[in-house]
């Protein structure tokens, strides 16, 4: 960690409780406070970093991409965008988003999906349900795979045509772009830094991110 410049525009004004790497092709998984802000940077550069988000009181009410879609009246999330629960709660809020554009329609990889998609030899890569899955039982609060619902795709570029066709394209983002959310309650969030390697999401290259929880300012935390 010493290795990493810590990307803070306002360092010293916020307390950083968190502060991780997450290597390619691995998931994490943690819970999210009230007020926190949670920072994930693209360390390298169009990395997709395929995201779920619970409220921490009931893991049955979680991330809905049809909803935020509809409350937020776009399809692609930036800055500003409430993430909207099956239940109607907003779990957090964008912030700050220097990359610009983030996906929600192209859901995470699987070993289905790579067999369908690309080839039957594929079936055998490590995908992004694999790591969900994984971490889902290492968390041992009773989830199941019945947990893995729609998803985020942060810094993921998945353009929609004129004709509403779904392309996956050459990533928007960059090394050192970040995208900030605030926690509107408490949320549990899983991570998993995407191992694609049939399609341009990762620049076939996949590469680790950081992420970071910070307090919100004026709160010494403990
Ligand atoms: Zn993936």
């Amino acid at each position: 960690m010493a290795t990493l410049a810590l990307p803070l525009d306002r360092a010293g004004e916020r307390q950083v409780v968190y502060d991780a790497v997450v290597p390619a092709g691995d998931a994490w998984m943690q819970e999210v406070n009230r007020g926190q802000h949670l920072r994930i940077v693209d360390l390298h550069g169009n990395q997709a970093v395929d995201t779920l988000f619970y409220n921490a009181e009931d893991y049955a009410d979680r991330y809905s991409a049809q909803d935020t879609i509809r409350e937020n009246r776009n399809i692609y999330l930036t800055t500003g965008t409430r993430l909207i629960s099956t239940g109607g709660n907003t779990l957090l809020t964008i912030v700050e988003d220097t990359c610009g554009r983030h996906d929600t329609l192209g859901g995470a990889c699987s070993m289905e999906s790579n067999m369908v998609r690309y080839a039957i030899e594929k079936r055998f890569m490590h995908a992004c349900r694999n790591s969900f899955l994984k971490a889902i039982l290492d968390w041992d609060h009773g989830m199941t795979k019945r947990d893995l619902t729609s998803n985020i795709n942060f810094f993921m570029n998945v353009p929609v045509t004129p004709q509403g066709g779904l392309t996956f394209e050459d990533g928007v983002s960059q090394p050192g772009k970040y995208v900030e959310l605030r926690a509107e309650m408490d949320v549990l969030c899983l991570i998993s830094n995407c191992p694609q390697l049939n399609n341009p999401c990762n620049g076939y290259d996949p590469t680790p991110v950081r992420v970071l929880i910070f307090d919100p300012p004026g709160n010494s935390g403990n």
